[in-house]
C-alpha cells in the first residue's frame, strides 16, 4: 500500500466509518492499510485505567504517559510520524494534508478528558517526527473526531485515491481562494436559472467566472486568506 494509518483510542468503534466511502475504497484497492488500536489493551490493571489527577491540581483527568509509551512502542516504529490532535496544537491546513499525505507511515495519538501527559509527546520525539494538530478554535470531546477529519483530507489527497487528479486541485485552498458555487441539472429549478455564462460554452469565460465568484466569495467570508502570502495567486 502507498500508506499506512494506525490510530489508537479508547473509543476504536468511533473509527470505524473511515473503513466506508472514500478511504474504504483506498482500503479496498489496496491503496491504504488502516488498522484501529485500543489504548486499553495496554494497561496492566484490572480496570485498565488510563487517566489519572493532574499534577498542580485542576479540573479533569489527564492521560497516563506509562499506559501511551507502552503501546506507542508497539504501534508507533521509527520513521513513522506520531500526530497528536490538540486545541493547543498547530493549524491543520490543506497544506498539512498535502504535507501528511507524502507520508508512508501515520500514527494518530487520540486524547481524551483534559489530554495526554506531554512527556509521552516528548518521549516519542526522540525517535520519530511529532506533530502537534488543531481542526481549528474550538474544543470537541475527544480526538477522534479530529483525527477522521484529517485522515479524510489526507487520503483523498494520496496519488490513484480520487481518480481524477484535477477534481482537488480545484478544490478550496488550493489556489489560496475558496470555491465558488456548483450547479448541475435542471436548467431552471424552483425559478432559480443555472447562471447563463455556465451554458455558453465559452471555456475562457467560464474560467473567469468562476475566478471572480471565488474571489468575491473570499473577500466576503475569509478575507484573512487574501492577507496572506497565498494573496499573490489571487489575482
Ligand atoms: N484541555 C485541553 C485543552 O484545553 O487544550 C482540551 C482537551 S479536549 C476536551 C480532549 C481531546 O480532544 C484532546 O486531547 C484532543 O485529542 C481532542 N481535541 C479537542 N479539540 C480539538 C481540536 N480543536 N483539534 C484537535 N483535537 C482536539
Amino acid at each position: 500500500p502507498a500508506m499506512r494509518i494506525d490510530i489508537v483510542s479508547i473509543f476504536p468503534d468511533y473509527l470505524q466509518p473511515l473503513r466506508m466511502s472514500l478511504p474504504g475504497k483506498a482500503i479496498e484497492r489496496g491503496l491504504l492499510e488502516l488498522a484501529t488500536h485500543d489504548l486499553r489493551d495496554w494497561a496492566l490493571d484490572v480496570h485498565r485505567s488510563v487517566d489519572d489527577t493532574p499534577y498542580g491540581g485542576g479540573p479533569g483527568m489527564v492521560m497516563r504517559p506509562d499506559v501511551w509509551g507502552r503501546c506507542l512502542d508497539a504501534v508507533c516504529p521509527d520513521g513513522a510520524t506520531l500526530v497528536v490532535p490538540t486545541p493547543a496544537g498547530h493549524p491543520f491546513t490543506q497544506q498539512t494534508a498535502r504535507e501528511l499525505s507524502r507520508e508512508k507511515h501515520l500514527v494518530f495519538a487520540c486524547g481524551r478528558y483534559e489530554g495526554i501527559d506531554q512527556r509521552v509527546v516528548d518521549d516519542a520525539a526522540d525517535r520519530v517526527r511529532v506533530r502537534e494538530i488543531s481542526v481549528g478554535d474550538f474544543v470537541v470531546i475527544g480526538g477522534e473526531v479530529a483525527v477522521m477529519a484529517m485522515v479524510e483530507a489526507t487520503v483523498r489527497l494520496v496519488d490513484g485515491v480520487i481518480g481524477n487528479a484535477a477534481s482537488h486541485e480545484q478544490d478550496s485552498f488550493s489556489d489560496g481562494l475558496l470555491e465558488g458555487p456548483s450547479y448541475t441539472r435542471p436548467e431552471v429549478w424552483r425559478d432559480r436559472a443555472v447562471p447563463p455564462v455556465l451554458l455558453s460554452g465559452d471555456h475562457r469565460r467560464i474560467a473567469e467566472w468562476r475566478h471572480d465568484q471565488a474571489l468575491a466569495r473570499t473577500r466576503d467570508r475569509r478575507p484573512d486568506l487574501l492577507a496572506g502570502p497565498a494573496a499573490d495567486r489571487a489575482d
